[in-house]
């Protein structure tokens, strides 16, 4: 590390300094260059990239943070870097027991895995932890105790009342918090810091600030651009009065310590770069890069408004696993809104890994992604159509077991059958994209079980409930399963002469008044007695899954009610 001996106060007595250090925390014995030994520059290759997310275990994953977690974790991944999970629960008063754990795993999902630090089994794994800030005081301490050596930090005792007194006083002030003369503590000298410490007075550790209000701090943010503010004057609050580190004091010290080289974060955060990238200097630290992601918006009315917990059930992570989104088609989605050209590279790219997508932080919105549930389904539907029936099977089943004891039901009757019906269709060029989400398999596939079909005999096009009677009559006497589709299709064709109708649609349309209607309404009659649907998939596999015993129920019933309907 390097010294910034220029923050020092100038004609300051170091020997104070030093004793002040000691009489605040007498039971530190480390020094800086210990942790830097133990957790030295990491053995990476060239470019690669450090990431983390940080989560505080309160126990709600909004999208955002799996969009923040997401973006970490594809930064480390396309530089063959590292990814790490540092849990911050500094605020013990937010804490709530349990939630890391339902956060971890509510990111695993989605294929966010960290390569070191707190497991969603909540075991910590690499030598760069602890990685839960609760257990990390004594660095905290070191690194305090280190700057009050250096004359970089001080103890402030003002109560809340005498902070409160201050807040008042500057009401008028452009700048507020404290500083300047506000900053009644920093002129303490070591007698009168012993005597408050011996009246037993709790102190706070703040920094002392170097900072100078005519100066800019100028950084380069990877997601935002250039961006210049204030240098940072106001002495922060570093250590509470229990000695738990503020967010700012915790950053920089367990980012620099874990060797992150680019911190992601959501844009709450940019006021404060020009403090952080202060105490980053103070400390002797190497700067960290920084992205600050925009919140996730959502159109509303003619304009748009961040995506919010309270207004928005897709705004919590839980949402997408109980409506049954696969994850590979939310992590589909999401890169549509985290990169502007991952659309075109999946064009290029139809069935390549979406982990081979270039990631690049600096193509991410500036002004927030706009999140679209029409267009997660219309992505969700496209992903699922190109699965499999076996995989359409295997992950809707896992999630009707949590979420669909209906639909576990009808699978645990006969997985084969289900499979089957899974399989309709699928594997065709243009495949169906009629299921964007596990929880519309039950209506998709209610008509093959007798228990969840709906009779329906609503018809479309030139079919009328008098045709219906006759095709259903002729063709209830020659329907045979075991048929191949071509003469299955053939058998409905020749029906049609006999009712009226043409087998050929263009002959239909050349001369409509000829006909009462063409091969098409002969087989929505037959696919309306059969499914209640007049749109489904494949009628011929749709009638040889059903079997013969269904299909001559279905029709008789079909012509009992038009019978009776006439
Ligand atoms: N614990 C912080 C938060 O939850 C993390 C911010 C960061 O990533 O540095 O907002």
């Amino acid at each position: 590390m390097y010294f910034v001996g220029k923050f020092k106060t100038i004609g300051e007595n170091m020997t104070d300094y030093n004793k002040l250090a000691q009489l605040l925390f007498p039971d530190i014995d480390k020094t800086p260059d210990y942790y830097e030994a133990l957790y030295p520059p990491r053995d990476l290759k060239e470019g690669a990239r450090v990431t983390r997310l940080a989560p505080s275990p309160t126990g709600f994953l909004h999208f955002g943070n799996l969009f923040a977690a997401m973006t970490s974790y594809k930064t480390a991944k396309v530089s063959d870097g590292i990814f790490y999970i540092r849990v911050e629960d500094t605020d013990q008063k937010r804490k709530i027991e349990g939630a890391v754990e339902v956060m971890l795993e509510g990111l695993s999902a989605y294929g966010v895995c960290a390569d070191e630090g707190v497991m969603a089994d909540s075991s910590q794994k690499g030598s760069y932890g602890p990685y839960i800030q609760s257990e990390r005081k004594e660095i905290y301490h070191t690194y305090a105790k280190h700057l009050v050596a250096q004359g970089l930090a001080y103890p402030c005792f003002c109560s809340a009342d005498e902070l409160d007194e201050i807040r008042t006083q500057q009401e008028n002030e452009d700048i507020k918090g404290y500083y300047g003369k506000y900053a009644k503590c920093r002129m303490l000298s070591l007698e009168e810091i012993k005597e408050n410490i011996n009246a037993g007075k709790t102190w706070t550790l703040r920094l002392k600030s170097p900072g100078d209000i005519n100066k800019k701090c100028c950084f380069d943010d990877m997601i935002k651009g250039k961006i210049e503010m204030p240098e940072n004057i106001i002495d922060v609050v570093l250590l509470k009065t229990d000695g738990i580190p503020t967010y700012h004091f915790a950053h920089a010290v367990d980012d620099h310590l874990m060797r992150t080289t680019h911190v992601i974060r959501g844009d709450e955060w940019i006021a404060s770069v020009a403090l952080h990238l202060q105490l980053f200097r103070v400390l002797g630290f190497k700067p960290v890069k920084y992205a600050h992601i925009a919140p996730i918006m959502k159109a509303e009315g003619d304009g748009k408004r961040k995506l919010s917990k309270r207004k928005d059930p897709e705004a919590a992570v839980t949402y997408y696993k109980q409506e049954g989104y696969p994850s590979a088609a939310v992590n589909e989605y999401m890169m549509t809104i985290m990169n502007s050209n991952f659309e075109d590279w999946r064009k290029v790219n139809k069935t390549a890994d979406i982990n081979s997508f270039p990631f690049n932080l600096k193509k991410m919105s500036v002004s927030g992604a706009l999140f679209d549930i029409a267009k997660l389904t219309d992505v969700s539907k496209n992903v699922i159509s190109i699965m499999t029936a076996d995989e359409v099977f295997a992950l809707s089943y896992e999630w009707a077991k949590e979420f669909s004891p209906k639909l576990t039901a009808l699978y645990e009757q006969d997985k084969a059958y289900a499979k089957a019906v899974l399989n309709i269709d699928r594997g065709n060029k243009k495949p169906r994209k009629d299921i964007a989400k596990w929880s519309d398999i039950l209506d998709y596939i209610s008509y093959m079980y007798d228990e969840s079909f709906e009779e329906n005999y609503e018809l479309t096009g030139n079919a009328d409930y008098k045709l219906a009677v006759q095709v259903l009559k002729l063709y209830k006497n020659i329907v045979d399963i075991n048929d191949d589709k071509d003469t299955w299709f053939n058998k409905i064709k020749e029906i049609c002469p006999s009712v009226g109708c043409t087998p050929n649609v263009k002959a239909f349309k050349q001369n409509p008044d000829a006909f009462k209607g063409h091969v098409g309404d002969v087989s929505t009659i037959i696919r309306v007695a059969l499914t209640g649907r007049t749109n489904t998939p494949d009628l011929f596999a749709i009638t040889a899954l059903l079997g013969a015993e269904k299909v001559q129920n279905r029709i008789d019933r079909a012509i009992q009610f038009y019978e009776g309907a006439k």
